[in-house]
């Protein structure tokens, strides 16, 4: 997959760590496939990624636990 910003190399696949909201509570999904473009950072999501976020805020799978995270804004640092 090229990068939609027209960069010479391929994008790669990583999985990653996202974050996404659902009824204002924030979720964590992890090990999420994700294309990266080593130039620019460019991120793209695939479709089976998309199908399975989709799922997930629709609330058609089940939590594997809980994730809990320091929180850092930029405006405290
Ligand atoms: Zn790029």
């Amino acid at each position: 997959m090229q990068c939609p910003n027209g960069c010479p190399s391929s994008m790669e696949e990583r999985k990653e760590e996202k974050i996404f909201h659902r009824n204002g509570e924030p979720i964590v999904i992890s090990d999420l496939v994700m294309y990266v473009c080593p130039n620019c950072g460019q991120e793209s999501m695939p479709l089976p990624s998309a199908r399975i976020v989709e799922n997930i805020l629709n609330g058609k799978a089940k939590s594997t636990g809980k994730f809990t995270a320091e929180l850092y804004e930029v405006s405290s640092v």
